[in-house]
C-alpha cells in the first residue's frame, strides 16, 4: 500500500504543492491567510546561514527572533537533542523527575543571581510570563491580600500573545482594541524617555513614582522589560530608570518581574539585562536562547521568599502536559553550557562594534529617523512603515534574512556570525535604506 503521507525522510523536500498548501491553509506569524505576505522554503540551517529551497543561501539577522544564538545545527546542541531522545523524549512532569530538568534548574539558579532560588520550566515565553503574573497573584492572595489585582507596566513593551501576556503589552501597538472586553484592564505610565546612556534626572521617574504611589494597593507586581524593549519598539532606556524602579518597588513591598525572555543570556552584552541597573527582581522570566532556538521552553525563577510565601500556604497552580519536557531540557543544558564558556561576551563586543561601524551610514539617509546599537542588538528607525511586500523580497534579493516590522530594520544576529557576514549584513541593510531614501521613495 502505498503510503499518503510522506515518510518523514521526505520532510526535507519542499514541492510547489506544498507552498501552494501553506499559501491557501496555513497561517503564519501575524498574517492573512487571505492577503498572504511572501514566505521563503527553507532547506537547511548552518551556523549563521539559512538556505532556501532554491539554493540561495542568507545571512541570518534574526537569529529567529532572538533565539538561535549558538547558530544553526550546532554540533554540541545537536548532540545533547540526539542522546536525550535515545533515552526518553518525554515523561508527565508531575510526580515524576529526570536528570534533565534537574541540571538544567541547577544552571539556572546558578546563573540567575542570588535571591533566584526557584524555579517553574514553562512550554513558552508568553506561557512563562502568565505563570509569572499568577505567581504574583498568588504570593499576595497568600498573604490575605485578595484585593490586589493589577499590574504596573510602562507603554512600548511587549511580553507575549496569550491574553494574560498582551494585556501587560503596549496597549497600541498591542493591540488591544481587537481584544477589548476580554483582558485584564492594568495601570500603564509612560515608557522611560532617558535613553540608554543618557545622564540620569530624577524627573525621569516622576510619573513612575507618582503612579505607582497611587496605584501600590491594588498592584501584584510591576512587569517590565529591563533596558531594551523589544518588539514593542526596540527601546534602549537608560539602566538608572531601572535602578530607581527597583527602589520604588522596595519601598512599597511591590513584586518586581522583569521579562528577561529577549535579553537574557547576553544579548545586551551582560549575561541578564538587570545587570546593567546592578538590581535583581523578585521574579525573572527567561526563554528564546535558553534552548538556543532548539525547542520551545522558557522558565519563571523566583526568589525563595515568593516560593515560600506561596507555598507555606498553598501549591503553585500550573502544570502543563509537557511541562520540563526532557529534549528540551536537554538542549537548554547544552546552550546554557555554551553560555557558561563566557565565549558571549567576545561575540557579543564584536556584534556591537561590527554594527554600530556597519550601520552608521544609515543615520544620514533621508529615510532614516534614528540608528542604535546596544550590544548584539542593531536598529535602524525609519520615518515611515516599510512595506513588507515589497521590503521582504528585496532583503532576500540582498542575501540576508531580515524581518523588519513597522518603521524598524533591526538586527540580532547569532553570536557565532563570523565578521564578514555581519558586514555583508550591514551593508545590505544599508543598500536597502539608501533605497528607501532615493527622491522617489521619501
Ligand atoms: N517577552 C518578551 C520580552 C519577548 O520578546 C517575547 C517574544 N518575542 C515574549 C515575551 C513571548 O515569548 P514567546 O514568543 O516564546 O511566547
Amino acid at each position: 500500500m502505498t503510503p499518503k503521507q510522506p515518510a518523514s525522510a521526505e520532510l526535507s523536500s519542499i514541492t510547489p504543492d506544498d507552498m501552494a498548501f501553506d499559501r491557501d491553509h496555513i497561517w503564519h506569524p501575524y498574517t492573512s491567510v487571505t492577503h498572504p505576505t511572501p514566505v521563503f522554503p527553507v532547506e537547511s540551517a548552518h551556523g549563521a546561514r539559512i538556505r532556501l529551497a532554491d539554493g540561495r543561501e542568507l545571512v541570518d539577522g534574526m537569529a529567529s527572533w532572538w533565539s538561535a544564538v549558538h547558530g544553526y545545527n550546532h554540533p554540541q546542541m545537536n548532540a545533547a537533542a540526539h542522546a536525550q531522545i535515545d533515552r526518553f523524549s518525554h515523561v508527565m512532569f508531575g510526580g515524576l523527575t529526570h536528570k534533565p530538568a534537574i541540571e538544567l534548574c541547577r544552571k539556572l539558579v546558578e546563573m540567575t543571581p542570588e535571591p533566584l532560588q526557584t524555579v517553574f520550566l514553562a512550554d513558552s515565553g508568553s506561557v512563562s510570563v502568565e505563570i509569572s503574573i499568577k505567581m504574583a497573584v498568588q504570593y499576595w492572595r497568600c498573604r490575605d491580600d485578595e484585593r490586589r489585582s493589577k499590574l504596573l507596566t510602562i507603554r512600548n513593551g511587549y511580553h507575549g500573545d496569550t491574553i494574560g501576556a498582551m494585556a501587560v503589552c503596549d496597549p497600541v501597538n498591542g493591540m488591544h482594541s481587537l481584544f477589548r472586553g476580554i483582558m485584564l484592564e492594568h495601570v500603564f505610565v509612560d515608557s522611560p524617555e532617558c535613553r540608554f546612556e543618557d545622564e540620569w534626572d530624577e524627573r525621569y521617574i516622576e510619573e513612575f513614582a507618582c503612579t505607582l504611589k497611587e496605584h501600590h494597593r491594588d498592584l501584584v507586581g510591576v512587569i517590565m522589560e529591563p533596558v531594551v524593549q523589544g518588539a514593542g519598539g526596540m527601546r534602549f532606556y537608560s539602566p538608572h530608570y531601572l535602578r530607581r524602579v527597583s527602589e520604588l518597588c522596595k519601598e512599597y513591598g511591590i513584586l518586581l518581574i522583569l521579562d528577561e525572555i529577549a535579553t537574557g543570556f547576553g544579548r545586551t552584552g551582560k549575561l541578564f539585562a538587570c545587570e546593567h541597573a546592578g538590581i535583581v527582581p523578585d521574579i525573572m522570566t527567561v526563554g528564546k536562547a535558553l534552548t538556543g532556538g532548539y525547542m520551545t521552553m522558557a522558565a519563571v525563577i523566583c526568589s525563595e521568599h515568593v516560593s515560600k510565601t506561596i507555598c507555606d500556604r498553598s501549591a503553585m497552580m500550573h502544570g502543563p502536559t509537557f511541562m520540563g519536557n526532557p529534549l528540551a531540557c536537554s538542549v537548554a543544558c547544552a546552550s546554557l553550557d555554551i553560555i557558561a564558556t563566557g565565549e558571549w561576551q567576545e561575540q557579543v563586543a564584536n556584534l556591537e562594534a561590527g554594527m554600530k561601524e556597519g550601520l552608521e551610514p544609515c543615520r544620514d539617509m533621508a529615510a532614516v529617523a534614528d540608528v542604535r546599537v546596544l550590544g548584539g542588538i542593531g536598529v535602524v528607525e525609519l520615518k515611515q512603515p516599510v512595506d513588507m511586500q515589497v521590503i521582504q523580497p528585496r532583503l532576500v534579493e540582498e542575501g540576508v534574512w531580515v524581518r523588519p516590522f513597522g518603521k524598524l530594520l533591526y538586527l540580532l544576529p547569532p553570536y557565532v556570525i563570523s565578521k564578514e557576514e555581519l558586514s555583508f549584513l550591514c551593508a545590505a541593510i544599508c543598500r536597502v535604506v539608501e533605497e528607501l531614501s532615493s527622491p522617489e521613495q521619501v
